[in-house]
């Protein structure tokens, strides 16, 4: 079936959803209530079969040809000692991981829309929403969706107990990895050509008080190794994003009612550990321009999507999570790093 489909939220979920449905011949209008389209400017890492939903976009070869591959890993201590490095992919070796700019990919995804279709600093109240003239409504309006709360107003984001910083530096570095010191962790992902990205988690209780991004930043990672004393300091305060790590408890009972459908953080807000959350929102997209091709109506369409996506990425939430708390542990690298190899799979490793 075709129709018109409107969809609340303008991120990665949204804007996918809505290039699935225009390539289906689907009528799509987008509501984002930010002023433009864009998201913090930090890298995402693309796992191999959202880089098949992008083919499925048709972007997949745009999205290759400016998105490296995530070659090599690198865990360091705090010092600078390295713990262990890892061959993640090669070029020609099979499927492997690229690393891509978040607003790179959300103007990939914009360009495959008609003129129109966006439309910004346009904040939908989710009852006006859920009952509006449309033959699907998509609620891809991320972890504090209110489409969410209003058809499950008992899942709600819950802090996991982290908060996590993100940014992105004029400076110039061969470091790609992480170096974990007790309680917290700071990771570089370089970008080709690109300043280089960063983020940094904080084990934290929910009343914890935090500072300023760089007062805090500074004395969190006071005396860590090169580059990431350089980092902090030539990020713009006023660049630096801050977010309190979260996932949905309960998760909701299903992605779909009547003809309303959750995709992305909206659905199943993961924490950033696996980096996945915006893979698994590139995959919802797709499937549910899948499932709603050749349906006679959106009931069974939905449901088959909900059947589709709801176990997996619950699955993909609780490894995330579970990563989340080992790498966050106050010991035991070897065994942290041991963790991670299973969860991520990763095939080479060098000690
Ligand atoms: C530190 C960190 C690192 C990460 N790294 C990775 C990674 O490497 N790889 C990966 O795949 N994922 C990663 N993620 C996760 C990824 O960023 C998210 O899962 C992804 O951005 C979710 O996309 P979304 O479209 O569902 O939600 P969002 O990006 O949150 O988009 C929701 C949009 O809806 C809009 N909105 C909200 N309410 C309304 C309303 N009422 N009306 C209109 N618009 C509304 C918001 O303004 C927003 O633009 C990372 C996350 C963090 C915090």
């Amino acid at each position: 079936m075709t129709g018109r489909a409107i969809i609340v939220g303008g991120g990665v979920g949204g804007l996918a959803s809505a290039v699935a449905l225009h390539r289906e011949g689907w009528d799509v209008e987008v509501h984002e209530r930010a002023p433009r389209i864009s998201g913090p400017g930090n890298a995402l890492t693309l796992w191999p079969d959202a880089q098949e939903a992008l083919d499925a976009l048709g972007i997949g070869d745009a999205v290759r040809a400016c998105a490296p591959l995530h070659e090599h890993f690198e865990l360091r201590r705090p010092d600078g000692r390295l713990i262990t490095s890892v061959d993640v992919g090669r070029e020609g070796e099979g499927p492997s991981p690229r690393v891509l700019t978040r607003s790179s990919l959300m103007r990939l995804l914009l360009d495959e829309l008609p003129s129109g279709a966006v439309h910004t600093d346009s904040d939908i109240d989710p009852h006006v929403a859920l009952s509006a003239e449309c033959d699907v409504l998509v609620g891809a309006d991320g972890v504090h969706s209110r489409i969410r709360t209003a058809l499950f107003p008992a899942s709600r984001p819950r802090y996991m107990g982290c908060v996590a910083w993100r940014g992105t530096a004029d400076v110039s570095t061969d470091f790609h990895g992480q170096t974990w010191g007790p309680g917290r962790k700071f990771g570089v992902v370089p970008v080709e050509g690109e300043p280089a990205h960063w983020f940094a988690c904080l084990t934290a209780p929910a009343d914890y008080r935090l500072g300023a991004h760089h007062q805090e930043l500074r004395s969190l990672f006071a005396g860590w190794h090169d580059p990431i004393p350089r980092l902090i300091e030539a990020t713009p305060e006023s660049e630096i994003v801050r977010d309190e790590v979260s996932q949905l408890v309960p998760a909701p009972e299903t992605f779909a009612v009547d003809n309303a459908v959750l995709v992305g953080d909206a659905a199943h807000a993961m924490t950033p550990d696996l980096g996945q959350g915006a893979c698994q929102a590139l995959i919802d997209a797709v499937t549910l321009a899948a499932c709603l091709r050749g349906a006679a109506d959106p009931g069974q369409a939905l449901a088959d999507y909900d059947r589709a996506r709801r176990r997996p990425t619950r699955r993909m939430a609780t490894a995330s999570r579970v990563l989340n708390r080992i790498s966050r542990a106050r010991t035991m690298p070897r065994a942290r790093l041991g963790a991670i190899r299973i969860a991520l799979r990763l095939p080479v490793a060098r000690s």
